[in-house]
């Protein structure tokens, strides 16, 4: 997603870009990019360039506790400041410094940035998500398992052990 500096006039220019996920390499197994579209508003001024973006991509995204793949829709609008002045220059992630030689503004390393902003905290299909059953591994969401349910902490066993001592009571409850 390249905006050639020299081709743009004074003023607003508008730009759309549907990148495909190849383009967007997240750098992270368990989310991929299904679909992005961009809208780019870039603002020519003499010596600065301020590019506005408003994204909306789709991500699939690998479920923390089930495992499954699950879609989501990611929005955000996000702001890039390009200056050639070193003074007007903010060092910080959304300021940038054009210099001579540069031609072309690169949109890609700002959408996913913006993308790995916009991810949810924790990765999870739904709020009620069941997970794996710690024991035969069955995805819990989608069918149920005859295994019961028991504590491996070996600590409650040892517990137990001094109860059922003390009490002569065999359970723990
Ligand atoms: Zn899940
Ligand atoms: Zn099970």
């Amino acid at each position: 997603m390249l905006v050639r500096i020299q081709s743009l006039k004074n003023g607003l220019n508008e730009f759309k870009f549907n990148p495909d996920s190849t383009e967007i390499e997240l750098n992270d197994e368990s989310v991929g990019v299904v679909k992005a579209s961009i809208s780019s508003n870039v603002d020519n001024g003499d010596q600065n360039i301020i590019v506005t973006n408003d994204i909306i991509v789709k991500v699939s995204i690998e479920c923390e506790t089930c495992l499954e793949k699950y879609e989501t829709d990611l929005e955000d609008s996000y702001t890039v400041f390009y200056t050639s002045e070193e003074r007007m220059f903010d060092n910080d992630e959304m300021s940038r410094l054009l210099n001579r030689n540069t031609q072309e503004i690169d949109l890609t390393e700002g959408l996913r940035e913006a993308i790995l902003v916009s991810l949810p905290m924790r990765f999870k299909c739904s709020i009620k998500c069941e997970g794996l059953c710690d024991q035969c591994g069955v995805n819990l969401n989608i069918k149920k398992c005859k295994c019961e349910k028991v504590s491996f902490d070996p600590r409650w066993e040892g517990l137990k052990k001094i109860f059922q001592e003390k009490t002569g009571v065999n359970r723990l409850n």
